[in-house]
């Protein structure tokens, strides 16, 4: 029977360890906690919520009630663990973390093809099929060999995210497509102009609003070259219209005037869903974010598919490193969790499902298997893998999904939830599950 090593008993490996024991693998699964720890897990527990306590809505008409459906509809074990552990929250799936990695603990001690290693896994093989969901504070020893694997380049230890906003929520009368100084064939950038009086009121309010606290360790990690657009705007009024915010070169189309200042929206996905705002990295707390980036008029009534954050997480260049299996270019190495880029508790359970399925597809040699296009995972693992010179972490979100041409937005989302599920219909992941009693 093929033996795989999975590095990491939180989510994403969890979840991963028990498919692929229930297919049939003999599985290492090793984690290092409680004796080496990290600086947000707080006890030695598989699968610890690292912060809150929610896995977001449960309703199919929410983003992640789609996306938690679909993982219950491929048989997720953890997701079903959770719904096991559910504490009163409304819509929202919330747990009693105690309980639910107690219930993980017993599937994993439990499960004849597990055996669990309570050791740090310092080392690589590339020969060696394995499963990497070290997580987001991975240990400086395995992040060493993920250097050597795969080249320092490619692997970031702070998130420094720019708001992501749907363009069917822009207002685009007060917006033009264009490059700075009209570069190149087609014009890749969308602008949205700000007045004087707009442009100062802006940057104001920026200098007086409320961030999120960093974390213990999370201080001093801010870099000259990506500094938060609030500490930008503290250096001064102007110094935003000389950075992210610079007119230059951007003559409006119309009126042949250049702006004082804007806003550049350049493309999150090859579909042209989504688009971040450039440079606009923040600490702002979200409510606030959203408040001040409504006084630009094309953002009025903006609708985010992310907002900013600043924050420490080592993940992986992923568009650069993995095929869409998430498989390390030539190894046999795969990975899972938020280490590929994919951000939430429910990302980490489905990476780590898509990703065992994707290991036992290439163990019985079916290397084109791939999940349906319409589907949750189909949409995030795309996101993680296509070419993207600007990669950053994602939740799961309805702009990743397909694009549905319809009358209004509101019947858009329902066209796309009834793609996914019907492109659902009769995909099995895992032909070889053999559940084991436990
Ligand atoms: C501080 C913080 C707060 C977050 N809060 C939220 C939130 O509220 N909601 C949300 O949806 N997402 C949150 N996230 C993002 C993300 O969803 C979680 O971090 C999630 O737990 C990621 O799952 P994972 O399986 O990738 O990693 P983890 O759940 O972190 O699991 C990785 C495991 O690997 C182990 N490990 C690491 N290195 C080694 C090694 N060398 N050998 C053996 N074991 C190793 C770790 O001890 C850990 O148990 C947060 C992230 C951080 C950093």
């Amino acid at each position: 029977m093929p033996r795989i090593k999975v590095i990491g008993g939180g989510l994403s490996g969890c979840e991963a360890s028990l498919q692929l024991a229930d297919a049939g693998l003999d599985v290492d699964l090793w984690e290092m906690r409680p004796q080496v720890t990290t600086p947000a897990h707080k006890t030695g527990d598989l699968a610890e919520l690292v912060c809150s306590n929610s896995f977001k809505g449960l309703g199919l008409t929410s983003a992640h009630g789609l996306f938690k459906e679909e993982l219950r509809l491929m048989g997720s074990r953890l997701i079903s663990l959770a719904m096991e552990s559910r504490v009163p929250a409304g819509e929202s799936l919330a747990i009693d973390r105690a309980m639910f990695s107690a219930a993980v603990e017993k599937a994993i001690a439990t499960h004849p093809r597990i055996t669990l290693h309570r050791e740090e896994a310092a080392g690589l093989d590339p020969e060696e099929l394995t499963l990497v969901a070290s997580g987001p504070l991975s240990s400086d020893r395995l992040t060493q060999s993920l250097f050597t694997l795969i080249g320092s380049q490619r692997l970031y230890f702070f998130d420094s995210i720019a708001p992501v906003v749907e363009y069917d929520s822009l207002d685009l009368e007060h917006t033009f497509a264009k490059n700075r100084w009209e570069k190149g064939t087609e014009p890749d950038f969308i602008n949205c102009p700000l007045d004087k009086e707009t442009y100062f009121a802006f940057v104001d309010a920026l200098v007086a609003a409320d961030t999120v606290e960093a974390k213990p360790f999370e201080k001093g990690q801010l870099f000259e070259g990506c500094l938060p657009v609030e500490e930008m705007a503290r250096r001064g009024r102007e110094t935003l219209r000389y950075g992210p915010m610079r007119p230059i070169g951007l003559r409006h189309p119309v009126t042949g005037k250049t702006p004082f200042a804007v806003i550049q929206l350049r493309a999150e996905n090859r579909q042209r869903t989504l688009y971040n705002l450039v440079g606009f990295q923040t600490r702002l707390k979200w409510g606030t974010q959203k408040q001040i980036f409504s006084m630009v008029p094309a953002l009025k009534d903006a609708a985010y598919a992310r907002l900013g954050a600043m924050h420490r997480n080592t993940f992986l260049n992923s568009p650069q490193v993995m095929e869409p299996s998430l498989r390390i270019r030539n190894t046999r190495i795969f990975c899972a969790g938020q280490l590929t880029g994919a951000e939430g508790y429910t990302e980490a359970i489905g990476t780590g499902m898509y990703a065992s399925s994707m290991i036992l597809a290439h163990l019985r040699g079916d290397e084109g298997f791939t999940w349906p296009e319409a589907s949750c995972l189909g949409a995030l693992t795309r996101h993680l893998t296509d070419p993207n010179p600007d990669f950053q972490p994602m939740n799961f979100n309805f702009g990743l999904l397909p694009k549905v041409e319809t009358a209004s937005k509101k019947d858009k989302k329902g066209v796309q939830i009834e793609n996914c599920l019907k492109a659902l219909e009769g995909f099995r992941p895992f032909p070889e599950r053999v559940p084991v009693m436990t």
